[in-house]
Formats: structure tokens, sequence, C-alpha cells
């Protein structure tokens, strides 16, 4: 069996989005319907943009591995996933379609009313498992679906990277283990062509309006 049943005291309130990285749509829904394969999910939305349903959120899928996430361990207790067909880095990445983005949209409308889930809690699976995860990746644009993740109250006029990585959301003992791997995480979320865990001033500058506008 590839789910399980959420415990009373762990309630839904993330929306895990990933891309499928395989090579067909077909694969991909094998895999996650698969009860060998030891992962399933609970949405699939393919570039054509149906949506297909694999699991009822009311159990707990297994898409996200080991993940962190603000104060949170092991997030398939704590949220919905959702895979977009995509062939993904290693089979050749490319755009999400248009088409993703409405039906992702809607799903994501009609989750947040059911589940009370709020704008800064849709997450990637990139960032809450950055250091072996790059899903949905630098070609993903949240604004394309209307979330808005980010709006922090400026409490000071500076901020270090660590506190700017702490406001995004990373683990605390993420920061610590694997800080290069956060950057890279959070360039993917600025949408960068290039990514690598340099710290630039241009980095910076977009890393803070970002988290604060
Ligand atoms: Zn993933």
């Amino acid at each position: 069996m590839n789910y399980s049943f959420r415990k009373k005291n762990k309630i839904v309130k993330y929306i895990v989005l990933h891309y499928t990285g395989m090579k067909t749509l077909g694969l991909a829904y094998q895999k996650l319907s698969d009860i060998k394969s030891n992962v399933s999910i609970h949405y699939l939305i393919s570039r054509n943009g149906i949506i297909y349903n694999l699991l009822c959120p009311k159990y707990k899928a297994w898409h996200a591995g080991h993940s962190k996430w603000k104060r949170n361990v092991n997030i398939n207790d704590f949220s919905i996933g959702v895979e977009l067909e995509n062939k993904g880095h290693d089979f050749g990445y490319s755009n999400y379609s248009n088409k993703q983005y409405t039906s992702l949209k809607k799903l994501i409308y009609f989750s947040k009313i059911n589940f009370h889930i709020l704008d800064e809690n849709i997450i990637f699976h990139s960032d809450i498992a950055p250091n072996r995860k790059l899903d949905p990746g630098e070609k993903f644009f949240i604004n394309k679906i209307e979330i808005n993740r980010f709006s922090n109250k400026r409490k000071k006029n500076k901020y270090s990277i660590e506190e700017m990585l702490i406001l995004y959301g990373f683990h605390k003992s993420y920061i610590k283990k694997y800080k290069k791997f956060c950057i890279i995480a959070v360039k993917r979320s600025l949408n960068y062509k290039i990514i690598n865990s340099s710290i630039s001033k241009k980095f910076i500058n977009d890393f803070y309006n970002l988290l604060f506008y």
C-alpha cells in the first residue's frame, strides 16, 4: 500500500507542487498508481490541463519524502501533493503549459477553501527538500496562478542572508546544513535562468523584494 491514514493531530495546511520528471504522462501515471512504487500523489495535471485525482486528500500520499518546512518535519503528514506533467531536468525540462496553469489555479482555489490553506503555504518540493529536489523548478511561475507566497512585514532596514532564508520558510537545520542548496532553491523560485549558489548583490536585492513586497 502506498498511502496511509492521516493522524488526527496532523492537519492539512500545505499544498506541495512537483513535476513528474518522467518521459511520458503514461509512465508517471503508472508509477504514481502502482502500489509497489512506494510513491503516490493526490493530483496529477497533464500538459493539456486534465486533472487526474489519484488519491482522496483525506488520506496521506507519499510524495515529499524526507522533508522539512518552517517548524514541520515530514511534510506528507500536512500536505496535499500535486504533480505537474513535465519531463524535468533529466529528460528535457520545458515550460509549463497555460492549460496546466489554468487547471492548477482552479484546483488550488478549491483546495484552499476546503482545507483553509493560506497562500504562503503553497510550496515547492525544492523548498522542503532543497538538498535532493529541483521541482517544480525555475520554469514554474507562481504569479501565473495568482498566488502571493510572501508578504512579510519589514521590521528593520537590513537582513542577513540567514535571516532571509528563515523568513522564506526553510527549516533551521537545512539552513545550517545545506545553505548552498537553500540559495539554489530560492533562485528557482525567482525563475533565474542560471542556477548556482553564488550570492551577488542582484540576488540579495531580488530575494529581499520577493520576501517583502
Ligand atoms: Zn517532487
